[in-house]
């Protein structure tokens, strides 16, 4: 089965797809790690990345569906993603069978707080605000549609590490 992990920025989507896809002996494709190590290339489309991340903005849907296509064209087998699909158009393009989608939910105020904290490169206030206004307005909708389809599952992402994992571990088999 295909696992989607989601959430806004700073509810620990990419920490929670590594551990799951080391429980279940999967693959993990995070598209932000992707990105982040494309926006470190020195050719067209890593300068277009870099801006595009820079500014908090998402990477374009075309890109990014050459990026996902490029990725998970190697892997035969299910896998844990994070990161994708960001936008209701990334989801109808229906790349890959859903079967999961687990939701971290945390609110506007700890996702800066978390952000802030983390201090990577690209998490200025003002990008991380950039963010979670890109995150509400286009990537939000996303949950509906899975909601329609029976698979989004809702988790408390607001705990520990290993709190939020336990949720997803009880959810994982229903
Ligand atoms: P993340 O670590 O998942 O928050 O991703 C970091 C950045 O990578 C985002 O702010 C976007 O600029 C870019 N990114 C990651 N995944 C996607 C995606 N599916 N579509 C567009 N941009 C993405």
């Amino acid at each position: 089965m295909k696992i989607i992990i989601m959430g806004p920025q700073g509810s620990g989507k990419t920490t929670q797809a590594d551990l799951l896809s080391k429980k279940l002996n999967l693959p993990h494709i995070s598209t932000g790690n992707i990105y982040r190590a494309v926006a470190k290339e020195d050719s067209e489309i890593g300068r277009k990345v870099k801006n595009y991340m820079d500014s908090g903005d998402l990477v374009d849907d075309e890109t990014t569906f050459q990026i996902v296509d490029r990725h998970l064209g190697e892997i035969k087998s299910d896998f844990v993603i994070d990161g994708f699909p960001r936008t209701l158009i990334q989801a109808k393009r229906g790349i890959f069978p859903v079967g999961k989608v687990f939701y971290l939910q945390i609110s506007d105020q700890q996702a800066i707080e978390r952000l802030l904290l983390r201090k990577r490169l690209d998490d200025t206030p003002e990008v991380i605000a950039e963010r979670l206004k890109i995150y509400h307005q286009d990537t939000e909708p996303i949950l509906e549609y899975y909601r329609k389809q029976g698979k989004l599952i809702e988790i408390d992402g607001s705990g520990t590490v290993e709190e939020v994992y336990n949720l997803i571990l009880q959810k994982l088999n229903d």
